[in-house]
């Protein structure tokens, strides 16, 4: 019986050699998204592409300031991800609330909900923050120390009770359960 484990180094040398990205574009760090990904920058000579789909990303970014609403489906994003896998968020917005660290209505903390790998500071960060920011991730996934996935794993029940304490317990059902009437009433239009 072989040892994956033994392969490790090398499966992580791979794994950050080809980053694909999930980005929410949340708050204003969206618009730096696309400079990033195009000819001025291009992170895209570092084996990062973006993609749109929540099954086969494995870097997720937080591009600024988190509503409870959008948290909701941040959290959704990142549990549908096969591990591993590594967010980053950028912005003073998620790492403290920078300019909302007063509002009702903005996370404070984005890490009491979701592991944080790494934080780049800033409101809004230059690109070359980001791909710093970027580089400093791949060195942590090279040498084993961005481990977010398996903090949330192990400490699951600590995430849960942030989530649950300030979403409502039972939010994830209320989410899916509040498309059944629209979605029925889409049903009866379509057999009209
Ligand atoms: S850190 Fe600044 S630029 Fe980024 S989302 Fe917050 S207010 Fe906007």
């Amino acid at each position: 019986m072989v040892d994956w484990r033994l392969f490790e180094p090398l499966f992580n040398w791979a794994r950050k050699k080809s980053l694909w990205i999930v980005s929410f574009c949340t708050g204003c760090g969206g618009i730096e998204m696309p400079p990033l990904m195009t000819s001025r920058y291009d992170i895209e000579r570092f084996g990062i592409i973006p993609d749109p789909s929540p099954r086969q990303y494995d870097l997720f970014l937080i591009t600024g300031y988190v509503t409870p609403k959008t948290l909701k489906r941040i959290i959704i994003t990142y549990e549908m991800a096969p591990d591993p896998k590594w967010v980053l968020a950028h912005g003073s917005c998620p790492l403290n609330g920078g300019v909302y660290w007063d509002s009702y209505n903005a996370i404070k903390h984005l890490d009491k909900y979701i592991p944080v790998d790494v934080f780049i500071a800033g409101c809004m960060p230059r690109p070359e923050a980001v791909l710093d920011g970027i580089h400093k991730l791949m060195e942590m996934i090279e040498s084993g120390e961005a481990d977010g996935w398996k903090r949330y794993r192990e400490n699951y029940e600590w995430y849960r009770k942030n989530q649950d304490e300030l979403l409502g317990e039972g939010w994830r059902e209320k989410e899916a359960r509040k498309w059944i009437p629209w979605l029925m009433d889409k049903r009866k239009e379509v057999k009209e």
